[in-house]
């Protein structure tokens, strides 16, 4: 299935994507509640579904499918022509940093370049969304643990990220967290490690690769994330961007107001932001 959030009369509301349309599913559930309780919920969501009352896309505005995760990580230098480009070294741990969850963005919301910044960033992501609470997940169990997947982009602005040791501040703007355009769920992707990723700006394509180009694979950045932390329903992990970043091209190309940057993963749809300066 493929589960999204949007704007109701009465606030977010969750929905099922079908074809070209938005069945509401009625529920008071928000996201998170959904995955919490979706092994009660699927059978009637699956009928739901197949039921046909939808709304066409082009009339529903999507939100983030997940608008208020409680943690986002997402991993660095985790493609092989990405460590190349960032001319850094294979890490021997997994690099991992937060976004703040206030950088969330809806899938085709503008995307801020904030006061006084000039260097932001994209990276195409595939985002994996945490069904099951565990701590301590092995990888061979890991995929037990996660509710299903989308496409994520996660900005970055580039000053910010390498001026001091710690990312987090560079990759934690408001907005700088676009998801989207919906979750499908994890049942439908037969392999989240053979995805077409990629990433355009302006038409012109930046990043191209495959998620089958991962060095620390989604199964191995579970096991890792959970030895520290309790994962939740509806946490968020970015599982690493390929290379072709605009800081990385000579000359250096960061993204300008107006620019329209475009972020799809095979199978799971694709998002969209035109940025625009901070008001
Ligand atoms: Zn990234």
């Amino acid at each position: 299935m493929k589960l999204a959030t949007y704007a109701g009369s009465a606030g977010p509301q969750t929905g099922l994507i079908v074809g070209d349309t938005l069945v509401p599913t009625g529920l008071a559930h928000d996201m998170i509640g959904l995955i919490t309780d979706w092994e009660e919920l699927r059978g009637q969501l699956a009928e739901k579904a197949a039921s046909g009352a939808g709304i066409p896309l082009a009339d529903v505005t999507l939100l983030a499918p997940v608008p208020r995760p409680g943690k986002v990580f997402a991993i660095g230098l985790n493609y092989a022509d990405h460590i190349a480009e960032s001319k850094m070294e294979t890490p021997e741990h997994q690099l991992w940093f937060t976004k703040a969850v206030t950088s969330i963005n809806a899938p085709f919301a503008p995307v801020q370049i904030a006061k006084g910044t000039a260097t932001v960033d994209y990276e195409v992501e595939l985002v994996a969304v945490i069904g099951k609470r565990g701590r301590h997940i092995r990888a061979a169990d890991a995929k037990h643990h996660i509710f299903g997947y989308c496409v994520g982009n996660d900005v970055t602005e580039r000053f910010w990220q390498h001026r001091t040791r710690q990312w987090s501040l560079g990759k934690s703007f408001d907005t700088h967290a676009p998801i989207g355009p919906w979750i499908t769920t994890a049942d439908e992707i037969a392999d989240p490690h053979a995805l077409d990723i990629r990433c355009s700006v302006n038409g012109e394509v930046r990043q191209n690769s495959n998620t089958s180009h991962l060095v620390f694979n989604v199964w191995q950045q579970i096991e890792h994330l959970s030895t520290a932390m309790t994962l939740e329903p509806g946490d968020l992990i970015f599982t690493g961007t390929p290379g072709g970043v605009g800081a990385a091209m000579d000359p250096k190309q960061f993204l300008q107001p107006g620019d329209v940057v475009r972020c799809e993963v095979g199978g799971l749809g694709a998002i969209e932001a035109v940025m625009e300066a901070e008001a």
